[in-house]
């Protein structure tokens, strides 16, 4: 036989032995082949963070390597204890699903939890969008003036923990807090509004930012959740009622490609 169609066979071989190996590593669960990432962020915690889990565990109870859109994802059922029983990412390839959550929601949820991903993947980009669509800008550390107690009681929130403070027409600062020393549940935190310009504490958001963002944005503490919540609303419920989401949506549709979701 001719030594081209020999090795021609040889290569055709190698290739199809190559994708059955891809092939089962994506789509099979519990893969002792692949090794989780490190997800550990405590980097990013404070005194509080670090007794809001104290008993929380954070060891997966199942793990699904898989696709999601064109991202190679991890996808990590944990314990109820963990982050509150509140999805979120761990990592640039890592999503955390509590135990027991519901079917329905889960692919709404997924949805939001790939633009955290997409965040993690390319912060520039998402940086500038904010900047120059939303007038807000996303910082690692607070600026020297920014009240001491805020700081204290910042909650860490792991999809915004590389920058978390965050502000919005060079003016206001929104945060989220524990509601007290005492009660350190992540579900019950009041997002704070400081006021740079009269150095004051606001509960609710000003008017330009609801005329700008509407008044039914449910997490409203920094625009990495504005957009993610936005997103998966459009995705599901063709929401498309403020100025703010019309922005970003024009902006999905023009990155769609470069933002490989
Ligand atoms: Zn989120």
């Amino acid at each position: 036989m001719n030594k081209y169609i020999i090795i021609f066979i040889i290569i055709l071989l190698l290739i199809f032995i190559f994708n059955i190996d891809i092939h089962e590593n994506m789509n099979s669960t519990n893969i002792i082949s692949l090794s989780v990432p490190d997800s550990d962020w405590s980097q990013y915690w404070s005194k509080l963070d670090y007794a809001a889990r104290e008993n929380a565990s954070c060891i997966p109870i199942a793990k699904d390597y898989t696709r999601l859109g064109t991202m190679d994802t991890w996808i990590l059922t944990m314990p109820k204890s963990c982050e509150n029983g509140m999805p979120h990412t761990r990592a640039a390839d890592i999503i955390a699903i509590p135990e027991g959550f519901p079917k329905d929601y889960l692919p709404k949820t997924l949805e939001h939890e790939k633009i955290h991903l997409n965040q993690r993947v390319d912060l520039d980009l998402w940086k500038k969008f904010y900047k120059k669509y939303w007038n807000y800008e996303i910082f690692s550390s607070p600026p020297q003036n920014f009240p001491p107690n805020l700081i204290t009681m910042i909650r860490a929130n792991p999809d915004t923990c590389s920058v978390p403070y965050s502000c919005w027409n060079n003016i206001w600062w929104s945060v989220p807090v524990y509601k007290s020393v005492t009660n350190l549940n992540f579900r019950s935190c009041p997002v704070l509004w400081w006021n740079q310009l009269d150095n004051k504490i606001y509960n609710n958001p000003p008017d330009e930012w609801v005329n700008f963002f509407g008044d039914h944005v449910s997490q409203s503490e920094h625009p990495h959740e504005i957009s993610a919540v936005y997103i998966a609303d459009w995705i599901y419920n063709k929401n498309k009622n403020s100025k703010g989401i019309q922005i970003l949506m024009k902006f999905w549709d023009l990155n769609k490609e470069k933002l490989i979701l």
